[in-house]
């Protein structure tokens, strides 16, 4: 804080010297006493900026934890259903002004019921972590984002990734899965398995990030109805 000592007497001088930057404006002559009792009230008031400081600081960065907690899933503590609607628009989007494919990859376990049934929810829960682990293991470029997108289906969204980019890293994700080799004596595979739609198109005007999601969906359900614990993959929308 600045305070001004003049003898400048006039309200005009006064008044300058505050809208000058001066927090107080002191006349000549001045007791002692008097300016050391400003000046400690001047130092309460740095004290007090400087907690004021120290709470902001400490508010941003709680701020910032919120945020983050907000778009992990509490479960596998990759990204959640949320966070993959907000990624999944704004890369719709990028991707239209950028005319470039986008891909779609979904996940949903095999026999996953009746993996609870045996082991227990509890086991389900792990398996969950496991198998979310798994599948990020096999996604390595930055733009790639992979969520929970409900109970026991994953999902993720590859930008700039043709379909059989995609299907390779579909691919790899159930290698992972199977090498987890988690057993499980209701599935004919003996272990827990994968299975894995995958989509790709270029996003137009006229069409939406559901369209794309939704072809991803029924080639998941092509590859469940073929036997489980493989890839299947479908053009989305053409060029
Ligand atoms: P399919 O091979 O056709 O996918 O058979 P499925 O049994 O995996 O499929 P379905 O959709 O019938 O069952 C999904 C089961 O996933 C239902 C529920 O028991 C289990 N599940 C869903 N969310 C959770 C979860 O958060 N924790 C656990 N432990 N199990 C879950
Ligand atoms: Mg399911
Ligand atoms: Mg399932």
């Amino acid at each position: 804080p600045i305070i001004f000592l003049s003898s400048l007497n006039k309200d005009k001088d006064i008044e300058m010297g505050i809208a000058a930057g001066g927090d107080d404006y002191l006349l000549k002559p001045i007791s002692e006493v008097v300016l050391a009792a400003k000046i400690r009230a001047m130092q309460r008031i740095i004290q007090m900026r400087q907690s004021l400081l120290v709470l902001t600081r400490k508010l941003d960065t709680a701020n910032q934890e919120l945020k983050r907690l907000t778009s992990l899933d509490g479960l596998t503590s990759i990204a959640n259903r949320r966070h993959f609607d907000e990624v999944l628009v704004r890369e719709w989007r990028r991707a239209m002004r950028q005319g470039e494919e986008l891909s779609i990859l979904m996940c949903d376990i095999d026999f996953f019921k009746l993996y609870n049934d045996t082991y227990g929810h509890q086991s389900g829960d792990e398996c969950l972590r496991k198998i979310a682990q798994a599948l990020a293991s096999a996604m390595d470029r930055g733009g790639d984002l992979l969520a929970r997108y409900g109970g026991e289906e994953f999902v993720a969204v590859l930008p700039g990734t043709t379909l059989s980019g995609a299907s390779y890293v579909a691919a790899q994700m159930r290698q992972a899965v199977n090498k987890l080799a988690l057993p499980h004596t209701g599935s004919p595979y003996g272990h827990i398995t994968a299975s894995f739609g995958v989509a790709s198109g270029v996003a137009m005007p006229e069409t939406e990030p559901q369209d794309i999601l939704g072809a991803a969906d029924r080639a998941l359900y092509k590859a469940k109805n073929a036997g489980r614990n493989r890839v299947f993959q479908t053009i989305s929308l053409d060029p």
